[in-house]
């Protein structure tokens, strides 16, 4: 079991900013701008590459959920980033789908 998976099944606690049926969405615990949030699906999804034709309206559903995170965090005048990390060479360390917001100051390119 992942770590984001207690965070949905509320086995350990996370700093959590929106919820519904199918998406949860937290601060992540090191954050690497003013505003750093994680949007999972609570359906665990191992990454973009583990997603199927019966995820489609599942991942719309994530990138809404990012556009309203963002309103609310006070990003939309700004601009922010949104960035999902996909097995080793993308950096991914967390095995469970999970959506990057940052925001809050100016991003760089390329990323490291
Ligand atoms: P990635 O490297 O793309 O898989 O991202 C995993 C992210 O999860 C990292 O930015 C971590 O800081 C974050 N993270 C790991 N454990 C937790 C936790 N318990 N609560 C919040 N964020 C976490």
């Amino acid at each position: 079991m992942t770590i984001f998976q207690k965070i949905i099944d509320r086995e350990i606690p996370a700093d959590i900013v929106y919820e519904d049926d199918l998406a949860l969405a937290f601060r992540d615990v090191d954050p690497q701008a003013p505003v750093h949030v994680l949007v999972i699906p609570k359906k665990p999804l191992v990454n973009v590459a583990g997603a199927s034709e019966e995820d489609r309206s599942l991942l719309g559903h994530l990138l809404l959920v990012v556009r309203d995170v963002a309103r609310q965090e006070g990003l939309v005048e700004g601009g922010y980033r949104v960035v999902t990390n996909n097995g080793t060479d993308g950096g991914q360390s967390v095995d469970h789908l999970h959506l990057h917001v940052l925001g809050g100051r100016q991003m760089t390119w390329p990323p490291g």
